[in-house]
């Protein structure tokens, strides 16, 4: 019998042709299934979560089924198995997933990810990038001696994780006494929301008040969370009084955060505000041979070339491809050629389709946004406060994933698809009459999407 895997294609091509499955659908849902094997008359497909297991399970086993007996000639039973289950995704298909290895918060030594520091020495500079770098240089070598706050904002996978390690770092080897808090705006705002539940908004004041060194990473998450925003405006105050420094990174400048009040933008615009640029062709060569050299790998020129052509936007891709190539060294045997990276750059292209964003995700997020809990979000409870969150969350889901009204229903306990009509309408109603309504939306969406 043919293997599973030469079968795939054939299988994706009847399943993208079918006209009941629209091209966001197979992109989200079927693009990311990874074949396994055909064993006693049952097929196994893989995927990376439970969520994403449940939605195939529930929408398109019967649809794949009909692939396999159309593409094989044969009927076969599918298994559908995920990652979560310790499934475990393929070497390839996870190194370029890798996601990032950043630790906790709080856990401030030795920053680095599982293969190489993220230093200054670690970090290309190009011209788009080298405005960003000599700040955070600057800020490392004499914390609040220059620039307070550096505000460093970019598109996604373009290296601002990776200077605000880089200044921690830096500032650790040098004087080692100093007191830094590397965060992201996504625990600070889950953080408070503990604190004020359990009463411990002092200690939260408190222990962010001793730093010297106060580093955010992606602070656009505190956007729309007026507690958060509150309580960091006065952390923000009381360290910058102090001439304490402060970093802080984003996705976008302040002032395209539309949700951000205004004292905190007109203080975050107060500092340097350095902006990432996508690198061009050459710095894009020079990260691929750097972080083939800090892997341990050896890429030809003309190979770094190739792969530079071919991925343009995000360095974390870049990366991705290298790191693509290296497994399949390792695992296969298999020296880093044309070929090897032409299906390095195919994973990759692929994982970058729109990311399977989970439900429970949008859930947390607009929970936080809006001040309810996700239980809340998911229950029947029906004050308004928490029926507006539950209408933003099934708007929010309905346009990140595009998945049918009725599976939403689902997602939202019992509801029927109709409730699910109706909740998406009156949020865009009110979108288009409330603007401050309509950015906290678009800031929910963004957060989202951008992880
Ligand atoms: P961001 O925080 O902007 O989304 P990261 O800092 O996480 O991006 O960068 C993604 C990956 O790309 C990291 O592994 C990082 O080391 C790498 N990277 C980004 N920019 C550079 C650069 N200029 N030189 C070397 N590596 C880089
Ligand atoms: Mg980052």
């Amino acid at each position: 019998m043919e293997t599973i895997k030469e079968a795939w294609s054939g299988i994706l091509e009847y399943l993208h042709n079918l006209d009941d499955i629209s091209e966001v659908a197979f992109k989200v849902w079927i693009s990311c299934i990874e074949p396994r094997t055909i064993e006693d008359g049952e097929v196994v497909v893989y995927v990376h979560t439970n969520f994403q297991r449940k939605i195939v399970t529930q929408h398109y086993a019967a649809r794949l089924q009909e692939a396999f007996e159309k593409v094989l000639g044969i009927p076969l039973g599918i298994k559908i198995i995920s990652g979560e289950d310790g499934g475990g995704p393929s070497a390839a298909a996870s190194a370029a997933n890798a996601p990032e290895e950043f630790p906790d918060p709080g856990n401030l030594f030795g920053q680095k990810s599982s293969d190489y520091e993220y230093s200054f020495e670690n970090f290309i500079v190009g011209s788009s990038n080298k405005f960003a770098h000599a700040a955070a240089q600057a800020v490392a070598s004499k914390p609040a001696g220059y620039y307070n706050p550096l505000f460093i904002y970019g598109g996604s996978g373009l290296g601002k994780t990776h200077l605000l390690y880089a200044i921690c770092n830096e500032i650790r080897k040098n004087q080692p006494d100093v007191k830094i808090i590397y965060t992201k705006g996504e625990y600070i705002a889950n953080e408070l929301i503990e604190a004020i539940g359990s009463g411990s908004t002092p200690e939260f004041r408190a222990k962010y008040r001793q730093v010297d060194v106060l580093l955010v990473d992606d602070i656009q998450f505190i956007a729309g969370k007026t507690s958060t925003q509150e309580e960091f405006f006065h952390t923000f105050d009381a360290l910058h009084q102090a001439n304490k420094q402060i970093v802080l990174t984003s996705d976008r400048p302040p002032r395209e955060i539309s949700t951000l009040e205004d004292r905190l933008r007109t203080r975050f615009e107060m500092g340097l505000l350095a902006d990432i640029q996508p690198p061009d062709l050459e710095t894009r060569i020079a990260i691929i041979k750097r972080k083939a050299q800090l892997l341990e790998i050896n890429i030809s020129d003309d190979i770094a070339e190739y792969i530079a052509t071919q991925l343009k936007s995000n360095v974390r891709q870049l990366e991705g491809a290298v790191k693509c190539m290296r497994a399949q060294y390792l695992l296969e045997g298999e020296q880093p050629s044309l070929i090897t990276a032409q299906n390095a750059i195919r994973d990759i292209r692929n994982d970058s389709q729109p990311v399977p964003v989970t439900v429970e995700r949008i859930i947390n997020e607009v929970a936080r946004t809006m001040n309810v809990s996700p239980d809340d979000i998911r229950s029947t409870k029906r004050s308004s406060p928490i029926s507006q969150a539950r209408q933003v969350a099934a708007y929010v889901v309905r346009s990140i994933t595009g998945m049918p009204m009725k599976a939403i229903g689902q997602e939202f306990g019992t509801r029927d698809h109709s409730t699910i009509v109706y909740a998406i309408q009156k949020v865009e109603a009110r979108m288009e009459k409330d603007p401050s309504f309509k950015g906290m939306v678009s800031d929910i969406v963004k957060n989202i999407s951008e992880k």
